[in-house]
């Protein structure tokens, strides 16, 4: 029997957005009828919403993912979240394409969705997803991964349409991608890590985003696990993000660097240190087996050229605004704030990226303002600033190509 073998899972609980997110939710997923099922064959997810909303179900390759899309619920009382099993390697919960909400199970192996459905009580209209994924082979598995839902839109998108940012009437969507993350924890002093330090940033900064109105928020990661930095790209890109920020607090020789940084992406690094910098960054997903070289977006260079060129100034503008912003808030810039290197994290195409070195982890100044929650508030609003003016200019832009 089933139930005998039920592996039941009980984990941290990820963190999610707040009000400005549940006030839009139409339906809340409920920890009480939620759970996670492995038996060591097949894997039963059951979520319980209190009520029914259309739904959507595909899978994705490279990594073996399975994504549960609805329209739309809250997620925060999924007060036990669900971890790993033997075939679930994690499992994250936030936002999706516009309007949807998307929950994501990274798979250990090729499994298939064998079954998924949602019942509907009649009596309290609450409702009752199953979703049942059964082992198959790789090729089965790619095969699936090939035909995806109507309206899901996913990467290799060499050039946007018009390149306008925001869509008309809409909400910015901005992807904030926490540095490091699990095996790769960044710099570390005094018994914090980068990526731990980036990870409570970047949800604070959602937060402060979200309070605006005016955005729309996806995290690379909600939690301490590894993410390859390809991977960063593309799910910024199945966000339709439309700018990219990657934030870090890398810890640098002695001396030799303080103050908030704005990288861009280039084949020639500013400085040395730039260079040095942006080979550490590769170094961990080098070192979990992630192969860089061949993930440089799977489109001919020639396209992949041109959507840079388009997106260069557009990129160049958001690094601009950034510095300019941190710069009238007060915040203690380093030298040469606005710099250059290889970041591999920054390759999207066409999502215009930047990488903020907030500040760096090895001086005593900059980990005393990292820790500092005015400090970071501070720093936070001028980001949201930033993002603002640039889209506004962004948006005079593309109105102007169109002409
Ligand atoms: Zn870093």
């Amino acid at each position: 029997m089933l139930r005998a073998a039920l592996v039941f899972l009980i984990l941290s609980v990820m963190a999610l957005p707040g009000a400005a997110q549940d006030l839009r939710a139409l339906a809340r997923v409920l920890a009480d009828g939620s759970r996670l099922a492995d038996d060591g064959g097949d894997v039963v997810l059951d979520l319980a919403l209190t009520q029914a909303v259309p739904y959507r179900v595909f899978v994705l390759d490279d990594p073996r993912r399975v994504v549960l899309d609805f329209r739309e619920v809250n997620w925060s009382e999924l007060a036990v979240g669900f971890d790993r099993s033997e075939a679930i390697e994690s499992v994250a919960t936030g936002r999706g394409d516009a309007g949807w909400s998307r929950m994501v199970l990274r798979l250990a192996r090729p499994m298939a969705v064998a079954e998924a459905g949602m019942r509907t009580d009649e009596t309290d209209g609450t409702a009752q997803v199953r979703l049942r994924l059964e082992p198959v082979d790789a090729d089965a598995f790619a095969a699936r991964a090939a035909h995806l839902p109507m309206g899901v839109r996913l990467p290799p998108v060499p050039v946007a349409p018009d390149g306008a940012v925001p869509r008309e009437g809409g909400l910015i969507m901005v992807a904030l991608d926490p540095g490091h993350g699990g095996v790769d924890p960044g710099a570390a002093r005094g018994g914090r890590t980068e990526a731990d330090l980036m990870l409570t940033f970047a949800i604070e900064l959602r937060e402060v985003l979200l309070r605006s109105g005016r955005f729309d928020v996806m995290l690379t990661r909600e939690g301490d696990w590894f993410v390859s930095l390809p991977e960063r790209i593309t799910l910024a890109r199945v966000a339709r993000a439309d700018a990219f920020v990657s934030l870090h607090a890398d810890a640098l020789a002695a001396g030799r660097a303080r103050g908030a940084t704005v990288y861009s992406l280039s084949d020639t690094a500013s400085d040395a240190a730039s260079e040095a910098l942006a080979e550490a960054h590769d170094r961990a997903d080098l070192l979990a087996g992630v192969d860089l070289a061949g993930n440089d977006d799977a489109v001919a260079d020639v396209l992949l050229d041109l959507a840079r060129l388009e997106t260069a100034p557009r990129t160049g503008a958001l690094a601009e605004q950034i510095v300019a912003a941190f710069d009238r808030a007060g915040i203690a810039l380093h030298p040469n704030p606005r710099m250059e290197a290889g970041f591999s994290v920054l390759k999207a195409a066409d999502i215009p990226s930047v990488l903020v070195e907030v500040g760096f982890l090895s001086d005593a100044r900059d980990r005393e303002n990292l820790l500092d929650p005015d400090w970071r508030a501070m720093m936070q609003a001028a980001i949201r600033d930033a993002l603002l003016a640039w889209a506004e200019a962004d948006q005079v832009r593309a109105a102007l190509v169109r002409q």
